[in-house]
Parts: structure tokens; C-alpha cells; sequence
């Protein structure tokens, strides 16, 4: 469909924007490259404007005007989501929200921010209160908050404090609607799962409300083993006996050649822990590595780990292990998998048998639903479509594992498998005429917009 581009641009005022080449190709994409299926598919798509309002008020002006002109929109955080969450698939507008950006309050353990904050900088203001974030992804120095909320799921913090949509994390969202006349709709607890990784499909949300915990200075350290299975098992442990951790991942030697600025950190004959760990557990910790036959081969504060030119133990796992890998080798690409309650090592090292060089493994501690949940995020060598599909069902059938397909574009087939009715209806009330993110869910159809839908009034 085309759209009066100049007229749109004219009516935006003082809004900043961009329609050159060189804006456009950069914030049309994300982190998709990781998976060649989606790189083939969206590595060409464009949007055709590009939009940075500075205000709710600016928002709601390029809502209405996205709405009276009848053009697709796709909202654009820090860009770092890795399903080509806000790639434009169908052109149009992007609004990238970084500069809606405004730590607005933080009170004993809560924080109000608007959504385009990036989370390193929220977490920076928390810290000056004494207090942090429950949870944030690695990728917490560009990523957004509204991203995160959207896009995201959980990540470094999962461990002590569950997934982001776990109740009580996210008090509450306000949320603009892409009409003619944009609506502002507050939503709290278990409403807020009406936005909640949705994409960006239903309603631009522009302020967060979300739990601040007591600020810790996480010791950053990696403890070594003889033997994955005996790095697992060390994991499993010392979360069964509550030490506190923010962070616990499993990181085996084959990834020490991607890990070379850690040198005799990290050596090709061991197997990994990548730990966040509380200051007064650390000898604890310390016990608990030599009781299990290893070793602690570093253990550093932020800014000594800094110092050291060395990265935070937070970007040693979760994606960016995957991140360090493809950055020597773009023969890999990677599946997310979430293993059967109660975990067992055990099967893991028959899936390492049995994939030999295939795939390389990495696993991520949580903690879902108050349980403790075990995912993974193994690089895979890139053998073609069918070989990736063939290999997911093995996963899924053989193993009992739960794929997060990281090579398709819509919310349900990338795990969420079925479609969410109550983000369906939302949308039909935040976004009537199909205009945000089109074809990232499967749940909508071109007959609901409004007009088009037997069942909707005008
Ligand atoms: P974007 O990528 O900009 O957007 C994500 C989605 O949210 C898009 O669909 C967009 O349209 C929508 N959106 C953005 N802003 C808004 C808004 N204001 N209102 C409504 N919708 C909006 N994810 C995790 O959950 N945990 C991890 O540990 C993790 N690690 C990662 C490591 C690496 C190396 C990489 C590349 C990615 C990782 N991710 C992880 C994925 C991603 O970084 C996070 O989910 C991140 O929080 C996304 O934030 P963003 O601002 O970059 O969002």
C-alpha cells in the first residue's frame, strides 16, 4: 500500500526524523543475523521513515498520525532482540522510543522510568539509591526497558528473582493506542500480561513501573571443573542449598578458544562456571568449587573485572556466549531450550554424545514459576533448514526439551506456541487497525481491523 509521505512528514512538526538510507538500514534491523533462515528472510526490509519522538505527548502525535494516515508502525527499542522482533516486514514508520527516556521516580524499592530508557541507565540510577534491578538481559548496556518488557524475557537476576513476567516484577504500564485520537491505558498486575511480550503489536508503551531490589556488590567469578557433568552438578547444588547468586552459567571448554581474552581463566581443558555471586557467600562458594573438585580460577568486583579488560561475568552467558562465538566463527547459529523439571545431567551428556561437534553447549540457570528452570542455548552448526528442524523435534521428542524457535518471526512460533487471546483483544482495542508490526502475530487477522471485522462497530 503507499502512503503520502510528505504530507506525513509536514504534519510532524518538530518531531525529529529521518528518511535517509544509511538511518533507515540501521534501525530497520536487530540481532536476527544470528539465525541464517531469518537472515535470508529480513535482511533486505525497510521501513521508509524513521521517527524519535522526545515526549508521550510526541508519541501520541505520531500514533494519531499513523492512524488518520493508515500506515504500518513497528516500535524500536535498543534494537538487540534476536527474532527480528522490530524489523518493519511490511515498511512504514519506525518509531524508535530511545528518547523517551526519563528515570521519573524511584522510591524504596520501586522505580517509574519511561519505556525507551536503555536498563544500564536505570540500573545506574537505582544503584545511587542503594537499591537494583531484579533482573535485565546481557545485553542491559543498549537495550531499552520497554524492549525488555516486549521483547524479552528474563536474564541475569532470573536466578534470585524469576521472569520478568513472574507477578509483582512489573507493577504497572501505561500504554498509548494507535487511533486518531491516542488513548493513554494504564494496566496493572496480571493485566499488564496484555503487553507483555507482545511484540510491539498492541499498544506503544511509554512508562514502566517495576520492583527495585537492595543493591548488592555481585562478586563476578568463574569457578573450573573436570567434566561438564561435574560443572552441572555443582550448579544444581549450590542453588538446592540457597547460595545467593545473581547469576550461574555452565559454560563448557569448547567455548574457551571464543573466551580468549580470559586466557588461564578460562583454559581449553576446563569446563566453566560463570557466577555473580553475593561477597559473604563467597567463601562458601569457595568451599563448595573444592568440595566438588575444582577450582575458583578469578573473582573480581565490577570495576575490577573492568580493570581488567576482562567482560562482566553477565556477558559470558545467556546470548552472548552465542554473541563471542559467532564473532570468530559465522558458522554457528543457536537454538534456546528449556530442559524437563527435575533437571538431569545426565542428559545433557547423552545430547553432548551424541551431537559431538554439532553443537556446543551452554546452560543458564532460573528460576520459573518458584521452580528452579534449566535452559540452554546451544550453538549449532548451521547444516540447512530441514537439519535445524529435524534437530528440534529430536530435542523436543526424544528429550522431552522445550524449543524457543529463534528462527521465526511471529510471537507463537517462536514459544509461545499458541496464540494469546487476551493480547489479541487488547489489540483490537489499542491498535483497531492492524497497523503496529504487522505479520509478528499470528493471532490477527487482516478481517479484525476495525471497518473490515463483521463483529466490530464503527
Ligand atoms: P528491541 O529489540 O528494540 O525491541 C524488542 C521488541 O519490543 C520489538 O518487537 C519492539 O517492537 C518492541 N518494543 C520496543 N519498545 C517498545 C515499547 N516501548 N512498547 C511496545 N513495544 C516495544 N533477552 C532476554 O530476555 N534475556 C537475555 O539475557 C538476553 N540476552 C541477549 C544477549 C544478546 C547478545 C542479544 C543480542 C540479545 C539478548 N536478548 C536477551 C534479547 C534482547 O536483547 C532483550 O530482550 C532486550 O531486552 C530487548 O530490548 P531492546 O530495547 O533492544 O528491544
Amino acid at each position: 500500500k503507499t502512503w503520502n509521505q510528505a504530507a506525513f512528514t509536514a504534519e510532524l512538526g518538530k518531531i525529529r526524523v529521518h528518511a535517509d538510507e544509511k538511518y533507515l538500514a540501521a534501525r530497520s534491523h536487530d540481532y536476527f543475523w544470528y539465525s541464517p533462515i531469518l537472515n535470508d528472510q529480513l535482511k533486505d526490509l525497510r521501513g521508509e521513515l524513521l521517527v524519535m519522538p522526545q515526549t508521550v505527548e510526541e508519541v501520541k502525535h505520531v500514533a494519531s498520525l499513523v492512524a488518520r494516515h493508515r500506515v504500518p508502525l513497528t516500535l524500536r527499542g535498543g534494537g538487540t532482540g534476536n527474532y527480528g522482533q522490530c524489523v518493519p516486514l511490511e515498511g512504514g514508520v519506525i518509531m524508535d522510543l530511545t528518547r523517551l527516556s526519563e528515570v521519573i521516580e524511584i522510591t524504596p524499592g520501586h522505580a517509574r522510568v519511561q519505556a525507551g530508557a536503555r536498563i544500564s541507565r536505570l540500573d545506574d540510577a537505582a544503584r545511587e539509591t542503594g537499591q537494583e534491578l531484579l533482573m535485565y538481559p546481557s545485553t542491559r548496556q543498549m537495550a531499552t526497558i520497554g524492549g525488555f518488557l516486549a521483547g524479552g524475557s528474563g536474564g541475569i537476576g532470573s536466578l534470585r528473582h524469576g521472569m520478568l513476567r513472574d507477578p509483582g516484577n512489573i507493577s504497572y504500564v501505561k500504554v498509548v493506542t494507535v487511533e486518531p485520537e491516542p488513548q493513554v491505558i494504564e494496566l496493572h498486575g496480571d493485566e499488564i500480561q496484555k503487553v507483555q511480550h507482545a511484540y510491539g503489536t498492541n499498544g506503544i508503551v511509554v512508562e514502566i513501573g517495576l520492583a527495585l531490589t537492595k543493591a548488592t556488590d555481585w562478586i563476578h567469578t568463574a569457578a573450573l571443573f573436570d567434566g561438564y557433568d561435574r560443572a552441572l552438578d555443582f550448579a544444581i547444588d549450590v542453588q538446592q542449598d540457597g547460595l545467593d547468586c545473581y547469576l550461574l552459567s555452565a559454560v563448557e571448554r569448547r567455548f574457551a578458544p571464543y573466551y580468549r581474552k580470559f586466557g588461564d581463566y578460562f583454559p581449553a581443558d576446563r569446563d566453566a562456571i560463570f557466577a555473580m555471586v553475593a561477597p559473604e557467600e563467597m567463601d562458601r562458594f569457595r568451599a563448595d568449587v573444592e568440595a566438588k573438585g575444582g577450582r575458583v580460577s578469578f573473582a573480581m568486583t565490577k570495576t575490577e573485572i573492568q580493570e581488567a579488560g576482562l567482560q562482566p561475568a553477565y556477558e559470558c552467558g545467556w546470548n552472548h556466549t552465542t554473541l563471542q562465538a559467532l564473532k570468530m566463527d559465522k558458522g554457528w547459529t543457536y537454538l534456546q531450550v528449556a530442559y524437563p523439571r527435575p533437571f538431569d545431567p545426565e542428559l545433557v551428556m547423552r545430547q553432548m554424545q551424541r551431537h559431538g561437534e554439532d553443537l556446543f553447549w551452554h546452560h543458564e540457570m532460573a528460576r520459573m514459576d518458584g521452580e528452579i528452570q534449566i535452559f540452554a542455548l546451544p550453538l549449532v552448526r548451521y547444516r540447512g533448514k530441514d537439519a535445524m528442524y529435524d534437530l528440534i523435534a529430536e530435542l523436543e521428542e526424544k528429550d522431552g526439551c522445550t524449543i524457543f524457535d529463534p528462527h521465526v518471526v511471529t510471537i507463537e512460533d517462536g514459544g509461545m506456541k499458541e496464540i494469546d487471546d487476551s493480547q489479541i483483544a487488547f489489540k483490537k482495542l489499542a491498535d483497531p487497525y492492524g497497523l503496529m508490526n504487522p505479520g509478528k502475530t499470528r493471532g490477527w487477522t487482516a478481517d479484525m481491523a476495525r471497518g473490515e471485522d463483521p463483529n466490530t462497530e464503527n
